[in-house]
């Protein structure tokens, strides 16, 4: 056993997931040539806790799942990747649209610490008081939890350094634009049977520039800039 492995081992030795947590963080580590920022903070979020419990043994495959409602959590690929597109750094303010049961919001609130924010939006009310429910045991203070339709973003905390959103849009909704920063940066799923994933910059004139990462899959985003 490594070092670096025996030392995470150690801290982690009542985690009994900690172990295939490891293994397909390795993984991704070496498929996606992750950062040590998104690795970290991966590697210290246990995914099982935010999965119903009759998952929880599948929580480290690297797939989505049911997450009741209809919705399903997303696939832990494709919140490394996101949060890679983001270029978190420590401090930042971040608005997620969809929270899910509030994996990814996790993730990211490790990388911007306790300085940064996240505030995350969840159109349907259960998926979100669970969310709520998990960060909070987990002692996530810089995360919060809205129940509403974010598609119009969440005009009270704007301005964003950063905007995610995981479920797919018709197209990049204007209220998250206006809601972002000069200077920041956004990414989110844009289409219907065809998706991609999109990543849009603001520069520190205003001026938009888009480009396609992709193709994805994700539920559709509801709301009034949704489907
Ligand atoms: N972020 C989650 C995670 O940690 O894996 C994944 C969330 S799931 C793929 C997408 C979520 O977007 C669903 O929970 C769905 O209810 C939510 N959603 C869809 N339209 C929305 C809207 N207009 N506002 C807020 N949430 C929305």
């Amino acid at each position: 056993m490594g070092k670096e492995k025996d030392q995470e081992m150690n801290d982690n030795s009542f985690d009994p997931y900690f172990e295939k947590r490891f293994r397909l963080m390795e993984r991704l580590k070496d498929e996606l040539n992750l950062s040590e920022k998104v690795y970290k903070a991966m590697l210290k979020v246990p995914r099982h806790l935010f999965v119903p419990f009759n998952y929880r043994d599948d929580a480290y495959a690297d797939t989505p799942l049911p997450i009741g409602k209809d919705q399903t959590i997303s696939a832990p690929h494709m919140v490394a990747i996101m949060c890679e597109l983001l270029d978190l750094e420590e401090g930042q303010k971040v608005l997620e649209v969809g929270t899910g049961r509030g994996y990814h919001a996790a993730v990211v609130a490790e990388i911007v610490g306790e300085k940064g924010k996240v505030v995350t939006v969840e159109r349907i009310p259960e998926l979100a008081e669970k969310a709520r429910e998990i960060l909070e045991a987990l002692g996530y203070k810089n995360v919060m939890v809205v129940v509403g339709d974010g598609s119009k973003g969440f005009e009270e905390e704007a301005p964003y350094d950063r905007i995610f959103v995981t479920a797919s849009a018709p197209d990049v909704p204007k209220p998250l634009i206006q809601q972002l920063k000069a200077g920041g940066k956004m990414v989110l799923p844009v289409g219907n049977f065809m998706q991609n994933l999109v990543v849009v910059e603001k520069d520190e004139k205003g001026e938009v520039k888009r480009r396609t990462w992709g193709a994805v899959r994700f539920v559709p985003l509801m709301g009034e800039y949704g489907f």
